[in-house]
């Protein structure tokens, strides 16, 4: 047994498991589950609901360790960003984003992204490695605790969306055990259908999730051909846009869902024709689709521009008008630099090669 366990690194059935492995009932899982995630507790001498001897035994053996705060901004329209600093001087970035009706936390998966999205600041800096379930899961109880939820018992954040740094199917097992937490009862429990998981349309992976996981699936198309999205979504090399949409439609099939989100970025001149809009249409043809088109987020070197909303709402009404529900999303706390696209924290030591061969075909 490892004496140093981080128990925000266990999902409910691993830690069942952990409490079997030590001796105990299974049932102590759903305590401390609680006591982590429901009342912010992370000192076990606090857990008193434990016998005094377990809480002494946990604190000999296992630890619960949170990624660290930098730093947090709150931009002029409620957004926050919370910069989390890992090791190696690695560092990721979450946001909160208030609305009226929902509060939503954008959630990283890794630090950077090996997929070079050229429209994407976080791909522009390459890749270091993989958040652990603790990594991931702790964004949400940061956020948690400096939104007082621990406190007042308010549930502030009501939606997650895995759409921060990284692409999250390539860090399937901790992503899902982490969305599980996000899910569960005697954790989070928030409803499968207000956690979303956004993807830049890895096949296989696609499928398996279909497998493994009920949240909400969001896709990162951005392109009608493959000619243009195999230059704005590199990975469409590997798994082009007619396979993307068969895996989508097996999902459809196979999870029994009512939509599929896909997400269109609109960069000026590059993907916002008026063709291209009834390209989509047919590209969603068979598709249960709602379409979130994205207004492009600038950031340091990149040369490309924004549409005119005039672009962006012709482009909204042809979707509109052949029935497809199209939101085109609101920009939020762009002056703090936490706007889609934007969050970038510190990649250290690039592993990017190493990751491009995981990804094979
Ligand atoms: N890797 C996943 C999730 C993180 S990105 C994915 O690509 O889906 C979340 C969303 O922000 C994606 O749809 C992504 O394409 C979009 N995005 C990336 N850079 C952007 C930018 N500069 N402006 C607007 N949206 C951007
Ligand atoms: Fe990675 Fe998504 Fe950015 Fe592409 S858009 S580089 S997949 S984070």
């Amino acid at each position: 047994m490892n004496k140093q366990t981080n128990l925000l690194d266990l999902d409910r059935q691993s830690m069942e498991a952990y409490f079997a492995a030590i001796g105990e009932k299974p049932f102590r899982a759903s305590q401390v589950l609680k006591w982590i995630y429901q009342h912010g507790v992370t000192d076990f001498s606090e857990m008193t609901t434990l016998s005094k001897a377990l809480r002494e035994k946990l604190s000999d053996i296992a630890r619960i360790t949170l990624p660290k705060v930098i730093s947090e901004q709150i931009s002029e329209d409620g957004t926050r960003k919370w910069l989390l600093g890992l090791d190696n001087n690695n560092s990721i970035e979450t946001v909160f984003i208030p609305e009226k009706d929902r509060g939503t936390l954008c959630v990283s998966s890794q630090v950077g992204c090996a997929l070079d999205c050229t429209f994407c600041a976080t791909g522009k800096q390459g890749f270091n490695r993989n958040l652990s379930i603790g990594e991931i899961i702790g964004q949400l109880w940061i956020a948690n605790q400096a939104l007082g939820f621990y406190q007042h018992k308010n549930r502030t954040i009501s939606n997650i969306v895995m759409m921060g740094m990284g692409e999250p199917l390539l860090n399937f097992d901790n992503v899902i055990s982490a969305m599980r937490l996000m899910t569960e009862d005697h954790a989070f429990g928030l409803s499968r259908k207000r956690v979303v998981l956004s993807t830049s349309g890895l096949v296989p992976a696609i499928d398996k999730l279909a497998e493994t996981s009920d949240v909400s699936l969001a896709v990162s198309l951005h392109a009608t051909n493959d000619e243009l999205r195999n230059i704005l979504v590199p990975i469409n090399k590997s798994f082009p846009l007619a396979e993307l949409m068969e895996a989508c439609k097996r999902y459809v099939k196979v999870r029994a869902v009512d939509t599929i989100t896909f997400e269109y970025v609109m960069l000026d001149g590059v993907n916002d024709s008026e063709a291209e809009a009834r390209m989509l249409v047919k590209l969603m043809n068979g598709i249960p689709a709602k379409i979130n088109l994205i207004p492009f987020n600038p950031f340091p070197g990149t040369d490309y521009k924004c549409s005119s909303t005039s672009a962006i709402n012709r482009f909204r009404d042809i979707l509109v008008r052949a029935g497809i529900v199209t939101v085109t999303r609101k920009t939020r706390g762009k002056d703090i630099d936490a706007a889609c696209g934007q969050l970038v924290g510190k990649v250290m030591a690039r592993a990017k090669k190493h990751q491009h061969r995981l990804i094979g075909k």
